[in-house]
């Protein structure tokens, strides 16, 4: 993997940047701007180097369709503030533009894509479009990490039509990541929470051979729940997922790795509604579980305690409502306490889970800090990621 850092000829080069700016927003507000404030060094570098930037990015799920609410403006606005410079956001249709369009003039540096997830060739990995994407600029980077684990025309199929790179962030990200694999304490344990079930339910199979203890809280334990016989009303939940939950207690009896989901919950009528403390064979049919509960809080704590190495990906509850928030709260002040007396070794993953952590003003207190989610479960796995392969 070739990073752009090591790359001396960049002087008024075109170089289309893949970002992840995907922060959360609300009525047009970002909520947090980690994603944006880690890539600043990079942008910088690259404006150093009197690079001409074309900066890549998707927000949301747009699914190959424009939609007013998922615009990059108000990001592109952030960043613009942050540099201290104009940038441009290009609105047109991208088969509109092409390499002599695209900046207006010399002076400018900076320009930014709008939600590339806008275009359904995004997603599909579409030839075409990622040749049109490549006829803009002499060289792509990936600075994305956070998506490097999607086969998509930015993050993928770009790489055969230009030079492409490694930026400086993506580049940091795996190394770090490398070494954190590399050179794990026993025993090691897993949390896995947040509500992304159909994706992160695959991995949780291929992290039981690695970890001694696997941890399922947040949306992610709602199917185990119901698997097990109990009614879990209006709980977010996956279809046909008895047939993996069976492998993963299967498997993790052949590999000696224990499997905790909760043993008591949280659960509300609505989101924004309040919280009730229940046992698992009390949930009714109009209520949803939202967090974990005080017995299982004990059972992990109890557990962070006898690790030495913690790896935390998903919130878990909807801790966005802080009636809800107690369950990840009290995980996150567990991590903290034993990471500060030097007894574990702690890597927290995920947008959201980074987030919840921000607000706790909790982030120095983990040793390794990824915004990305599933990227990071996936690397754990030991799986070669379409983003990184497309680099090597
Ligand atoms: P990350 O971004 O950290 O990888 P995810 O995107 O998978 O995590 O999930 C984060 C989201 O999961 C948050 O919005 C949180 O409110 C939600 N969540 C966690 N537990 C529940 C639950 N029991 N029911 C509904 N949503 C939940
Ligand atoms: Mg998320």
């Amino acid at each position: 993997m070739r990073s752009i850092s090591e790359e001396s000829n960049l002087n008024n080069k075109k170089i289309l940047l893949r970002l992840d700016l995907n922060v959360p927003l609300k009525n047009g507000k970002i909520e947090d701007t980690t994603r944006i404030d880690k890539i600043l060094p990079t942008l910088k570098f690259l404006i150093n180097q009197n690079s001409r930037i074309i900066i890549l990015s998707h927000v949301g799920r747009p699914k190959g369709k424009q939609t007013d609410d998922l615009t990059l403006k108000p990001i592109c606005e952030d960043l613009s503030y942050k540099l201290n410079q104009n940038i441009k956001l290009v609105i047109e249709n991208l088969s509109q533009i092409n390499r002599d369009n695209l900046f207006e003039n010399n002076k400018e540096k900076i320009v930014m894509l709008e939600n590339i997830r806008f275009y359904s060739g995004e997603e599909k990995n579409d030839v075409e479009f990622a040749k049109h994407l490549s006829s803009l600029a002499d060289i792509y980077v990936n600075d994305a990490f956070s998506c490097s684990h999607r086969a998509h025309a930015s993050i993928y199929g770009i790489s055969n039509f230009l030079p492409s790179y490694a930026g400086l962030q993506l580049d940091l990200e795996v190394k770090a990541l490398k070494k954190i694999t590399s050179e794990i304490k026993k025993p090691i344990t897993c949390i896995i929470g947040g509500s992304k079930i159909s994706t992160k339910i695959n991995i949780i199979k291929n992290l039981i051979p690695k970890f001694d203890n696997i941890i399922i809280v947040g949306g992610m334990a709602n199917n185990i729940i119901k698997y097990m016989g109990y009614n879990i009303g209006k709980s977010l939940q996956e279809e046909n997922s008895d047939v993996i939950i069976k492998e993963i207690f299967s498997l993790s009896e052949k590999e000696n790795c224990k499997i905790i989901y909760p043993e008591d919950i949280v659960v509300g009528k609505e989101l924004n509604g309040i919280p009730q403390i229940k046992e698992l064979n009390k949930i009714t049919s109009d209520e949803m579980i939202l967090d974990i509960g005080p017995k299982t809080i004990q059972i992990v704590q109890n557990i962070i305690d006898y690790s030495n190495t913690i790896l935390w990906n998903g919130p878990a509850g909807y801790f966005e409502n802080p009636n809800f928030a107690n369950g990840s709260i009290k995980i996150a002040e567990k991590i903290i306490e034993n990471n500060k007396l030097d007894k574990i070794y702690s890597v927290v993953g995920g947008g959201d889970t980074v987030s919840l952590l921000n607000t706790l003003n909790a982030i120095d207190n983990f040793n390794f800090v990824s915004t990305a989610g599933g990227a990071f479960l996936e690397y754990l796995e030991g799986k070669e990621l379409p983003g990184i392969k497309a680099l090597n």
